[in-house]
């Protein structure tokens, strides 16, 4: 077996897991009342006959005051039958299933609370609402630690093998262990041992309401990531406590949700909270599970063989495919659909009410509505275009049983997905068209590159149907002077075709422009391997060392027309963006429109009059316009034909993924 250390048991207290990989909770929005509905059922289902050890599913609110809506109901007795339906159908598959007790304290909206206050160990207001929760009076603590039992008791009674307490994300737990939200003088505030309180409380109610043989699991931060609260140190001290009254497993993340450092964007490297898990693991005797940026079996694999942690977290992993831990055991871990962490479909979403989706996985949460039957009748299909949008539509069709050829005119698949290639952080993109890549073949769809789409061709081979994902091209917009020679589209610059001078001006302000202006403001900064190399060797002073990494040699100016950037930027991942920017030094000018063009520059016009910006060179980010030609061309020579993604209308990868998806389905 490839994955030996993935794939050996372990047991968490009477708890025996058939391996070590975990589905950690995350809030899906499957559950509008509360109440399970079949497609949570479906989509739990779905990843358990694929192979993971224990799925975790939550948030479960434990009471009234500290969840949202649409979360899965565990603070009432009225939810045990439907999550008794859910319990049973994981196990039927042979996985585990464990409820999250959720109480989120201060980051409670009280919007979703009926207008109430929120309560926290302490009146401090909270950046992620917006709101000053009120203090609990020492006398209502034990009736808030006491619905966390009865939440875990519930959670036994309905099935579930294991509970999970969240202590973790800055939550009600956290608020009360942080010095910066619990300014309390009584037993709960003041040292450590004093601000510790609540949460071993909270574990010992609960180890007293479901008994000595039922696991309990808690999430942790391993390290809060806000100045002045806690680090990896006290997360030690805390997790050391916690076993002593009872946690037989430690899922650790890293920091809270009002911390700017990133948790889960594609800036953050893969593994990187990994250090904190093993933090945890140097003071506790129990499993450690390592959470975070884990999207592949060999990184988890190479985790535990490393004895960094017991278990590894792959929950956004397994949104993207189910049956990642299959594919993995059964030697087929190159046909794994990797989690890019993107959040286009699952917190994106999530932040707008939505219910999760996948950007590679399209099915995610539809799992009984887009089922893959055989196709009923055997079609010749010709997909033309290799970018996302025709590669999904060329899997999914030949999954069915159709005869597929996919034609690109380049040299190589993936279609804009390549322009992410130099774009600091967001190279992990470039996996989303390797693994269409890596399962074309294995389908039997015929690849044919370097062949441009003509009616002749498409004479020639006779399909029956033709799918056209032939994408889309950059906009020239029409400003004097945008055909000079120091105007370059930002695609060709993504693509390294173009070079540019040192002072340059983008117009644009959208993705594309802003991730461009990533790009050029990175170049010649520091590389990773240098810095690691400086820093160990101490080979320059600290003050050197962050201005050369905090500054490359090109000066980026980006004007944007509308009053804000990055607006086709999901809410997940554009605070990240804008942060690299403003380190990069990246000037920003909002409601600025470029005039004209001419060789030093940029005329530009604002609400308060126009203005020049010097420029060497001027990078045009001006959105692109579908290109489907070929799809009038061969209307009349055949019967059935699809203009998708791009092709149809410039949108996201996630829209193009979706729709090579439908098409595929419906051919
Ligand atoms: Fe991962 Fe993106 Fe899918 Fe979310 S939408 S699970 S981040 S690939």
């Amino acid at each position: 077996m490839d994955f030996p250390y993935l794939f050996s048991s372990i047991s968490v207290r009477n708890m025996e897991l058939r391996n070590r990989i975990v589905m950690t909770a995350m809030h899906l929005g499957y559950t509008p009342e509360g109440e399970v509905t079949d497609q949570l059922v479906g989509f739990y289902e779905a990843r358990a006959k694929g192979g993971v050890g224990l799925i975790i599913v939550g948030g479960c609110p434990i009471d009234e005051y500290g969840g949202m809506a649409g979360m899965i109901g565990l603070n009432h007795d009225r939810f045990i039958p439907g999550l008794k339906r859910l319990t049973s159908a994981v196990q039927a598959h042979g996985a585990k299933i464990a409820a999250q007790l959720y109480q989120a304290g201060r980051y409670t909206h009280s919007a979703m609370i009926g207008g109430r206050k929120p309560f926290s160990a302490s009146a401090v207001r909270s950046r992620l609402t917006g709101e000053t929760p009120r203090a609990l009076e020492i006398h209502e603590i034990p009736a808030v630690q006491d619905k966390f039992a009865e939440a875990a008791l519930r959670a036994k009674k309905a099935g579930f093998d294991a509970v999970e307490i969240l202590g973790s994300a800055g939550y009600l737990i956290c608020q009360f262990l942080s010095p910066l939200t619990n300014k309390r003088d009584d037993e709960y505030g003041g040292p450590l041992e004093n601000r510790m309180r609540f949460g071993l409380e909270v574990v010992q109610k609960v180890r007293s309401a479901v008994g000595p043989d039922y696991p309990i699991l808690m999430r942790i931060a391993g390290n809060d990531f806000m100045e002045g609260s806690h680090t990896n140190r006290e997360a030690r001290i805390f997790a050391s406590e916690l076993e002593k009254v009872g946690v037989d497993l430690f899922n650790v993340t890293g920091g809270w949700h009002e911390t700017r450092v990133p948790q889960l964007t594609m800036f953050v490297p893969r593994r990187a909270y990994v250090y904190l898990a093993q933090g945890i693991k140097s003071a506790v005797s129990v499993p450690v599970l390592a959470s975070n940026r884990i999207n592949d079996p060999a990184i988890g694999e190479e985790i535990i063989r490393n004895g960094e942690a017991d278990l590894v977290t792959m929950a956004r992993a397994l949104l993207a495919d189910p049956e990642l831990p299959n594919k993995a055991k059964e030697g087929k871990a190159h046909l794994i659909y990797h989690c890019v962490a993107c959040n286009q479909g699952c917190f994106d979403n999530i932040f707008q009410l939505r219910p999760a989706s996948c950007l590679v996985n399209p099915r995610a949460g539809k799992e009984g509505e887009l089922a893959l039957e055989p196709a009923p009748k055997v079609k010749k299909v010709l997909v033309i275009g290799g970018g996302p949008a025709g590669m999904k539509a060329a899997c999914i069709a030949a999954e069915r049983g159709h005869k597929v050829i996919l034609m690109e005119r380049g040299d190589q698949l993936g279609g804009q997905i390549l322009l992410n290639r130099q774009i600091p952080g967001r190279q992990e993109m470039l996996m989303v068209a390797k693994d269409l890549e890596r399962n074309l073949p294995a389908l039997g769809v015929d690849i044919r590159l370097h062949q441009e789409a003509e009616r002749s061709i498409v004479e020639e081979i006779h399909p029956d149907v033709v799918v056209v994902a032939t994408g889309a091209q950059p906009i020239r917009p029409d400003i004097p002077g945008a055909e000079g020679p120091n105007v370059v589209q930002a695609w060709e610059v993504l693509a390294g075709r173009r070079g540019v001078g040192g002072r340059i001006v983008i117009v644009g302000g959208n993705a594309v422009g802003l991730e461009t202006a990533l790009y050029l403001a990175n170049v010649g900064t520091l590389s990773p391997d240098v810095l690691h190399f400086l820093v160990t060797n101490r080979a320059e002073t600290w003050d050197f060392i962050e201005e050369r990494l905090n500054k490359g040699n090109k000066e980026v100016i980006v004007v944007e027309m509308a009053g804000r950037m990055g607006q086709d930027i999901g809410l997940s991942s554009r605070w990240t963006v804008m942060a690299e920017l403003r380190r990069l030094g990246v000037a920003l000018m909002t409601a600025t429109k470029a005039v004209s063009i001419s060789e030093g520059g940029v005329e530009v016009e604002k609400a308060d009059g126009k203005g020049f910006i010097k420029a060497d060179s001027v990078v045009l980010a001006m959105g692109s316009r579908a290109e489907a030609k070929i799809a009038d061309d061969i209307r009349d020579l055949v019967q059935e034909v699809y203009v998708i993604g791009d092709a149809k209308e410039p949108r996201n990868a996630l829209e193009a993924i979706r729709e090579g998806f439908i098409v595929g389905l419906n051919i």
